[in-house]
């Protein structure tokens, strides 16, 4: 049977496929961004988490496809399984214009029907971001696209293969994320191993988001 979402950084997390349609699903990906990322190996199996690109477009059709209702049911049940509260949107690939809606549909759903469900994750669509500010960061490729924005950022740093988060009027608390951990350029103690549940628990990284503690104003 299908499984939709793999364990990832302590997080069950949704890959869809990688690189620019029609080959994946990073519409908005950078020249940058795409000179420095494994898609561009052709990867037909992503070692990290052990999926094949043809699997992903499985996972991609049911989440286009499938009932929303079947989709947040079967989401709750998989993280259940994998243990963590942690919903991580767009593990690999992204949300292309065309899916704005319905991922929207979903996210909105999953809140109303499953609150307990904790959902995050990146995105390049401003359109999805905007709508969501208290699930998804905004991926930008400089500080000068942040300003006077409110919500939360992750600037790639490609030397250092680490994600900085950050936000306009402030620098996130133990936000720089990645490959092994996420550290804090202040406070060391703030530093942990990559995983999503310390960062959830220690209010860093992306938790470390005055937008979570904003009413989302849905209504059931
Ligand atoms: S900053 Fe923390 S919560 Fe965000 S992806 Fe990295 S480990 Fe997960």
């Amino acid at each position: 049977m299908l499984k939709l979402l793999r364990p990832f950084t302590g997080a069950g997390a949704v890959f869809f496929p990688i690189g620019l349609p029609p080959k994946g699903t990073c519409q908005f990906a950078t020249p940058k961004c795409i000179a420095s990322c494994y898609a561009e190996y052709d990867v037909e199996y992503d070692e990290e988490v052990r999926i094949s690109q043809k699997e992903k477009w499985q996972i991609y059709k049911y989440f286009m496809e499938c009932p929303i209702e079947w989709i947040c049911d079967k989401v709750k049940e998989e993280i259940d399984g994998l243990q963590t509260p942690i919903f991580h949107w767009f593990g690999s690939g992204d949300c292309q214009t065309e899916n704005t809606d319905r991922i929207l549909a979903i996210t909105n759903f999953m809140s109303l029907n499953h609150p307990d469900v904790v959902q995050m994750g990146f995105t390049r669509n401003t359109k999805l971001w905007e709508a969501r500010k208290d699930v998804f960061a905004l991926t930008v490729e400089n500080d000068s696209e942040i300003k006077n924005r409110e919500g939360i950022f992750s600037v790639p740093d490609y030397k250092k293969q680490v994600s900085v988060m950050t936000a306009a009027a402030y620098r996130v608390r133990g936000g720089q994320c990645g490959p092994d951990d996420c550290s804090d350029l202040d406070e060391p103690k703030l530093s942990h191993d990559i995983n999503c549940q310390m960062c959830l628990r220690m209010r860093t990284g992306c938790f470390d988001n005055v937008m979570r503690d904003k009413s989302t104003n849905l209504k059931k």
